[in-house]
């Protein structure tokens, strides 16, 4: 059986000033064990507002939205693919297109990735589909020249503008953060 000390340190204000952030570390009696640091915020206010991690806060409800925002950038990045995959595959299955040298060239040509001919070629190999190989979302112009043909024009339209405003509003998040000096160890 080992048993731990816990020591605390306050380290720094909290934002608001009237708490602190706090740094536990917890000790072992034994030698092979290591010390374990956590921080918290000693302050009820700024506890809800603030994530503390060693020498720095992340306000919680930024870091949220631009952990939404990203996430909705994914999403219509995905239904994207997911609209123009029978297309894609088709495009990428032209004969014309002899070998996967080919076809990777293609897709650079279309600014569509991927950078790794060796990762290409064992995903052709394991039967990936050409629009998980690529990222057919990046050229959404090219993608709109195959919609046209399939009558998805209007979707297609939508969710590109669902990708674009998502991307802006990740773009422009700015999540306040505020650093903190941690020597007390
Ligand atoms: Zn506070």
């Amino acid at each position: 059986m080992s048993t731990w000390e816990t020591t605390e340190y306050k380290i720094a204000e909290c934002p608001c000033g009237t708490g602190h952030v706090v740094r536990q570390t917890s000790t072992p009696d034994n030698p092979w064990s290591r010390s374990h640091a956590s921080y918290r915020v000693q302050c009820e206010r700024c506890s809800k507002e603030w994530a503390p991690s060693r020498g720095l806060l992340t306000h919680i409800g930024d870091q949220r939205e631009y952990d939404d925002f990203w996430r909705a950038t994914l999403n219509a990045a995905d239904a994207i693919d997911t609209l123009m995959e029978p297309e894609v595959e088709a495009y990428f299955s032209d004969p014309r297109l002899k070998s996967m040298s080919q076809e990777r060239r293609e897709m650079e040509k279309l600014h569509l990735g991927p950078r790794d001919i060796r990762l290409y070629r064992q995903g052709r190999n394991a039967n990936m589909k050409y629009s998980k190989l690529c990222h057919p979302y990046r050229n959404p112009a090219w993608l709109m020249a195959l919609a046209g043909k399939a009558g998805k024009v209007a979707e297609l339209t939508e969710l590109i503008v669902e990708y674009d405003e998502a991307q802006r509003a990740h773009g422009a998040k700015q999540v306040r953060r505020i650093t903190f000096r941690d020597d007390s160890h």
